[in-house]
C-alpha cells in the first residue's frame, strides 16, 4: 500500500465502477490470484484513454485480459496489441476476447517480450507496460523505438507496494534484484532525452511519460 488505506478506500468509493463484464472479468482475477491493476490505476488510466484517445495500443503483459478489455472499452477507436509468455493465462485471455467480442480489436502475441517486442513494426501512440518488473529497463530501448512522437508510455507496478523507497539491503533477499533494476528504470525515464516522465502514486506506483519530438 503506497497511500493510507484509509484515503484509497475513500477515493475508491467515489468510483462509478466498470460495465458489468469488466467487473465479472476482475472477479475471476482476483479469485484466481491474477495480478490484475487495480481500481484506482483502472481510473488513471481510463482518464488517459479519454483524454489521449489512442489508436494504437501495446500492452506488455496480457495476463487474463483484463486491462486489454478496459482499454478496449474506454478507448473504442484504437486497435489493441497485447504480449503474454505465460501459457497458463494465453488460452484464457484469448478466450475472454473471443467471449467478449472484442478478438478482432486485440490481437494477443504470445512469447517473451524481450523477443516479440524487436520483431514489432508499427508505432504506438500509447505503450502500457506491465509485465515482469526486473525487465522494464531492458524493454527501454524497444519501448522507444515503438513509441510515437507525443506518445505516452504509462507503466504500472513502479513502487514496489512501497518497498523502493526503502534501503536495497532492507527488501528481502529475493526482490532486490528488481529494487535496483526499478529504481534504475526511474532514472531513466526521469533523465532520458526526449522524454518528460511523472511519477505518481497510484496502485502499486505507476509512471507516465510522453515522448517529445
Ligand atoms: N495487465 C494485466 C496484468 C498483467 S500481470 C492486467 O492488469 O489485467 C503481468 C503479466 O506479465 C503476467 O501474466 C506475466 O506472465 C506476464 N509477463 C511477465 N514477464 C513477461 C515477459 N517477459 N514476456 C511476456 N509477458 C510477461
Ligand atoms: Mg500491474
Amino acid at each position: 500500500m503506497i497511500v493510507e488505506e484509509r484515503m484509497l478506500t475513500f477515493i475508491n468509493s467515489l468510483d462509478a465502477g466498470n460495465p458489468d463484464y469488466l467487473n465479472e472479468l476482475e472477479k475471476y482475477a482476483l479469485d484466481t490470484y491474477v495480478p490484475i491493476i487495480r481500481k484506482d490505476m483502472q481510473a488513471y488510466l481510463k482518464f488517459l484513454l479519454r483524454s489521449h484517445r489512442p489508436k494504437k495500443i501495446l500492452e506488455v503483459g496480457t495476463a487474463v485480459g483484463f486491462s486489454a478489455l478496459l482499454m478496449s472499452e474506454y478507448a473504442p477507436e484504437a486497435q489493441i496489441t497485447t504480449i503474454e509468455n505465460y501459457e497458463k493465462r494465453i488460452p484464457i485471455a484469448r478466450e475472454n476476447f473471443v467471449k467478449y467480442g472484442k478478438s478482432d480489436r486485440i490481437k494477443l502475441i504470445e512469447g517473451d517480450a524481450m523477443e516479440v517486442l524487436p520483431t514489432l513494426t508499427d508505432t504506438y501512440d500509447f505503450i502500457f507496460m506491465d509485465a515482469a518488473k526486473g525487465q522494464y529497463i531492458n524493454y527501454l530501448p524497444e519501448i522507444m523505438r515503438l513509441l510515437s512522437v507525443g506518445g505516452l508510455l504509462v507503466s504500472d507496478n513502479v513502487l514496489q507496494d512501497g518497498d523502493i523507497i526503502e534501503s536495497k539491503y532492507a527488501v528481502v533477499r529475493r526482490d532486490r534484484t528488481i529494487h535496483t533494476r526499478m529504481r534504475d528504470y526511474l532514472y531513466e525515464l526521469k533523465h532520458m532525452e526526449g522524454l518528460t516522465t511523472a511519477i505518481l502514486p497510484v496502485g502499486d506506483g505507476v509512471t507516465v511519460s510522453v515522448k517529445e519530438a
